[in-house]
C-alpha cells in the first residue's frame, strides 16, 4: 500500500514512541525528533508522581512487541508505577534497547513545519508535496523531509498561567521565582523550598489535588507547613472525583483521600478565587482575586499553579489545522472531551478520522491532541496512533476499526448537570437506570448529539 514512507514524529514521550513502534511494524520509516536530551523528557519532570492508571493501561501493544525479544520483563499489569518507574521500566528500554534507538534524534527541537514548495495558501497538488520540518539541535538549523507528520509533542511545557482569564496575572512574570507550574515535587526534590512554608496551590484537577495531599503529608513531617487551596470554582466537591465508582481505582482513591483531608480541615480553602494580581511584600507573595487592587488577598511564600496545559501551536502556523476555537483540539474530537459539557474522562474511542485536518498526512496525537481538555489517558493516545499509522500506511479498514474500551471515571456531567457516583453514573452499579449517565449518553447520541462518551 505504501512505498517505504518516512513518518516524522515530534516528541519521544509515551505516545510518540508508540507511534514510532507502529510505523516500524508497518514497514515504514519513523524519525522521532525530541527536544529534550533523552526520551520521556516531559515524564521526567513529573517522575515523583504516582500514576493512577496501572501498567496494563500504560504499555502500548506494538511497543511491547518490540521490547519482547530484548528480554524485557513486562511489569505486573495491576500495579501502579510512578513517572520514574514508567521511565525506567518502559520508556527508557523502549527508546534505547529496541530498533527505535536508531530512529530517535534527541536534543532536536522542532521549530516550524510546512510543505516543500507550498505555503499555507497554495492548494493545487498540495497533498503530494512532502512535509518540510525545521528543527534545532545545537549544531544549527536542520531540515527534515517526510511523507507524514505525527505531532505528539505533548503540552507539559506550555502550562496555563495563574490568571483566571487565561492571561498571566498582572505581576505573574515578575514573581516567577516564587511560582512553580504543573506538579511540584514538594516532598522530594523541592522539599527544602516548601517545608515549613505557606504554600498556595491553584487549580482543581489531579495535579492540584496530588500536590495538596503531598503538602498535608509534608505538614505532618515539618510543622509550620501550611497548604492553601485556591480554586476558581465555588464547589470544592467537584474536585473529589468519582471515588469508588471510578474504574481506575487509584484515580478514585486520590479524590477520596483528598475529600477526607478537606473534611478534616487540614487544608485552608479559598473557593471562587480567580487570581488577577500577584505582588510581593516583605519577601512574601500577595495573591489577589479582584478587578482592582485585590478585592480578596492571600499571603503565601510559594505558589504552585496547577491550572492545566495548553498546546503549543506556534510551530504549526503554516499548516492547515482544523481546531475547535475553544478547546484547541481537532474539531471532531473537541465535542467528545469539552469540559464545559461533560467530565467523563471517558471519551469514545477515536482515531485517524477524528484527528484529521485539512492537511493530508498531518496529525496531532497524544496529550497535545486534547488541546486544553484535561482528561487525556495514555491508552487513548496508543489507540490514536495505531489508527493514524494504519491510515498513513493506506490500511483504511484498520484505521477505522475501534480497538479500545476506556475505563470510566464515575463522575459525569452532561450539559453542565452533574450526575454523581450515587446515581450510578459512568460505570456505577446503576447503569440500567434511566437517570444514569450511560443511559443519558445513549439517549443523547441517538438524538444526534455527541453524548459524553460514557458507554
Ligand atoms: C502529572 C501527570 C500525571 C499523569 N498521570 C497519568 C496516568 O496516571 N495515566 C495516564 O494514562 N495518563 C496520565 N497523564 C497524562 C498523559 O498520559 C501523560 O502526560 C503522557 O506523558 C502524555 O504522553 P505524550 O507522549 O502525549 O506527551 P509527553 O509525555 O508530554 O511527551 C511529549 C514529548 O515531546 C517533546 N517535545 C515538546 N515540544 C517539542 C518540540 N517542539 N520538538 C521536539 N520535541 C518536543 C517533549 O520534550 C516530550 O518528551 C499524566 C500527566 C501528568 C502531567
Amino acid at each position: 500500500m505504501h512505498d517505504n514512507k518516512t513518518v516524522a514524529i515530534i516528541g519521544a514521550g509515551p505516545v510518540g514512541l508508540a507511534a514510532a513502534a507502529h510505523v516500524l511494524e508497518r514497514g515504514m520509516s519513523p524519525i522521532v525528533l525530541e527536544a529534550g536530551p533523552e526520551a520521556g523528557h516531559a515524564v521526567r519532570q513529573w517522575q515523583h508522581v504516582q500514576l493512577f492508571s496501572p501498567w496494563e493501561y500504560n504499555v502500548d501493544k506494538a511497543a511491547a512487541r518490540l521490547l519482547a525479544p530484548t528480554g524485557w520483563n513486562s511489569p505486573e499489569p495491576q500495579s501502579y508505577p510512578t513517572g520514574g518507574e514508567l521511565l525506567d521500566r518502559y520508556l527508557n528500554p523502549l527508546a534505547t534497547r529496541t530498533r527505535l534507538r536508531e530512529t530517535i534524534r534527541t536534543s532536536s527541537r522542532v521549530t516550524a513545519i510546512s510543505r516543500v514548495g507550498f505555503d499555507k495558501a497554495k492548494t493545487k497538488g498540495r497533498e503530494h508535496a512532502p512535509f518540510e520540518i525545521r528543527y534545532q539541535n545545537g549544531k544549527g538549523p536542520e531540515v527534515l523531509r517526510a511523507d507524514a507528520v505525527i505531532d505528539a509533542s505533548g503540552s507539559w511545557f506550555s502550562p496555563n498561567p495563574a490568571g483566571g482569564n487565561g492571561l498571566p496575572a498582572i505581576g505573574e512574570r515578575e514573581r516567577a521565582h516564587g511560582i512553580a507550574y504543573g506538579m511540584a515535587d514538594v516532598r522530594g526534590a523541592g522539599r527544602a523550598r516548601y517545608a515549613g512554608k505557606t504554600v498556595a496551590v491553584l487549580g482543581a484537577g489531579h495535579s492540584a489535588v496530588g500536590t495538596l495531599i503531598d503538602l498535608v503529608q509534608l505538614a505532618d513531617e515539618v510543622p509550620g507547613t501550611q497548604p492553601i487551596w485556591l480554586l476558581r470554582g465555588l464547589d470544592p466537591a467537584k474536585a473529589f472525583g468519582g471515588g469508588a465508582n471510578d474504574k481506575l481505582a487509584a484515580r478514585g482513591e486520590l479524590g477520596s483521600t483528598f475529600a477526607a483531608l478537606v473534611a478534616a480541615g487540614k487544608i485552608r480553602i479559598e473557593a471562587g478565587f480567580g487570581v488577577t494580581h500577584l505582588s510581593e511584600s516583605e519577601g512574601r507573595l500577595n495573591i489577589s482575586a479582584g478587578a482592582c487592587c485585590g478585592a480578596r488577598s492571600v499571603v503565601a511564600d510559594e505558589l504552585v499553579v496547577s491550572t492545566g496545559f495548553r498546546p503549543d501551536l506556534s510551530f504549526l502556523s503554516e499548516l492547515r489545522l482544523r481546531l475547535d476555537p475553544a478547546i484547541e483540539a481537532p474539531v471532531a474530537l473537541a465535542p467528545l472531551i469539552d469540559p464545559n459539557e461533560h467530565s467523563c474522562g471517558t471519551v469514545r474511542p477515536h482515531g485517524a478520522r477524528e484527528l484529521a485536518h485539512d492537511e493530508p498526512g498531518f496529525y496531532l496525537a497524544g496529550m497535545k491532541s486534547y488541546g486544553r481538555a484535561p482528561t487525556f489517558l495514555m491508552m487513548t493516545g496508543y489507540e490514536q496512533v495505531r489508527s493514524i499509522v494504519a491510515d498513513i500506511a493506506g490500511d483504511k479498514e484498520a484505521a477505522a476499526r475501534v480497538e479500545l474500551v476506556l475505563p470510566e471515571t464515575g463522575v459525569c456531567t452532561l450539559g453542565g448537570v452533574e450526575s454523581g457516583a450515587a446515581s450510578g453514573c459512568c460505570g456505577g452499579p446503576a447503569t440500567e437506570e434511566p437517570s444514569a449517565c450511560c443511559a443519558a449518553d445513549q439517549t443523547a447520541r441517538k438524538a444526534g448529539s455527541a453524548g459524553c462518551g460514557c458507554s
